[in-house]
């Protein structure tokens, strides 16, 4: 077994604090990775705490999860000891159903072993996440890092990153298009640095006056304080599309409005709450309403290698496994600019 060093969540009305864990020994097709970076991602916060449904405690979060590969199992190809690598949402899947076969691993009908707060394929050992000196994950849900980049800005690409590139992608945002985002948090800032590469025009819907400046430098063209509702009537049925990151209840209607007749909205905020839909506003127009959740390998290791080729990175503050229980409060505040990332040489 191999030692590591952990922050773990006990119980959700608790603050995390140091644990100790033993990852397993390379199987054959496994990978050891020792962690040099970890973002703090809501969905850790929301799991911690047990904010969608009942966790298993101790549990240790985190999955956007950069380092370098230290051992490998005997049938690995694709890494060697001394390569750089990533680990996002998922440590496997069964591999055989339609989705798995398609490369999109995180609607696997039969298992998907999440990063933590699962269990592996053997439906029993709990997965532990990120917030650790070292993980074992088997090879196909590990992706390649180029040699040279920021690491720690490259962390969120494993959540943040391809949880905003998949949508876009899927809608072939592209130029001419008009898109919203909603919410400027670790989503949100690489909504809008997607949505803009891609060429498309990017508004920015925020509860935050003080985030405006930022949205520009981010590549944003407009910004709509939503907090006034007669801020979104110069908007109405302009925009193609809009991602909404937010991380608690709101009101999508007057989002909904500013779409055009067959636009889209794409929900990736996960607020516990459950939301009232009004209907006339999906009616008039034909506007769908509809979710999207992360993004399966293949599509993760394409969105790495366009940020790679573009330079695209995130935004981070780089804390000690200290400040993590700090980081969830100013997280949860909106004050983050955009994403926490855990040096992980301090846990
Ligand atoms: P985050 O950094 O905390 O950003 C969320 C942003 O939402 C905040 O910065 C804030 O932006 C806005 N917001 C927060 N509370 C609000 C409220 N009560 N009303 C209106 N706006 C509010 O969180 P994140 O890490 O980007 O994650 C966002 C959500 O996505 C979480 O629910 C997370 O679990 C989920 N998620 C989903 C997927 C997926 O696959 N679908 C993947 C990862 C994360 P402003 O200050 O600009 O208003
Ligand atoms: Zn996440």
């Amino acid at each position: 077994m191999i030692p590591a060093k952990a922050y773990a969540a006990v119980s959700a009305a608790k603050p995390l604090k140091p644990h100790r864990l033993e990852r397993r020994d390379p199987r054959p097709d496994d990978v050891v990775i020792e962690i040099a970076y970890c973002g703090i991602c809501h969905s850790d916060i929301h799991t911690a705490r047990s904010e969608w449904g009942p966790t298993a405690y101790p549990c240790v979060p985190g999955h956007e999860v950069v380092g370098t590969v230290v051992a490998t199992g005997r049938h690995v190809r694709r890494f060697k000891p001394g390569d750089l690598a990533g680990v996002g949402c998922f440590v496997d899947s069964c591999g055989a159903c339609a989705p798995c076969r398609a490369k999109e691993e995180q609607f696997c009908t039969r298992h998907v072993a999440f990063t933590y707060n699962g269990t592996e394929l053997d439906g029993t050992t709990p997965t532990q996440g990120g917030y650790s000196t070292h993980i074992v994950v088997r090879e196909k849900c590990v992706y390649r890092v180029k040699k040279g980049v920021p690491l720690a800005r490259v962390a969120p690409l494993l959540c943040a990153g391809i949880t905003t590139y998949s949508p876009l992608k899927r809608y072939r945002i592209g130029k001419g298009h008009r898109i919203g985002v909603v919410g400027l948090g670790g989503l949100g800032h690489m909504a809008v640095k997607f949505g803009r590469a891609l060429g498309a025009h990017v508004t920015v819907f925020s509860t935050s006056p003080g985030k405006e400046r930022d949205a520009r430098k981010l590549g944003a063209q407009a910004f709509v304080l939503s907090t006034k509702a007669t801020n979104f009537e110069p908007l109405a049925g302009s925009l193609d599309f809009i991602i909404d990151t937010v991380s608690a209840k709101h009101d999508f209607t007057p989002y909904l409005t500013t779409l055009k007749n067959d636009g889209t909205m794409v929900l990736v905020g996960a607020s516990p709450e459950p939301n009232e839909v009004l209907p006339m506003p999906l009616i008039m127009g034909r506007r769908r309403l509809t979710g999207s959740l992360i993004g399966g390998t293949r599509e993760t290791q394409e969105m790495l290698d366009y940020c790679f080729k573009k330079k695209i990175y995130c935004d981070v503050e780089v804390i000690p496994a200290t400040a993590i229980n700090k980081a969830y409060e100013r997280t949860i505040a909106g004050d983050v600019k955009y994403r926490f990332v855990i040096d992980a040489a301090t846990f």
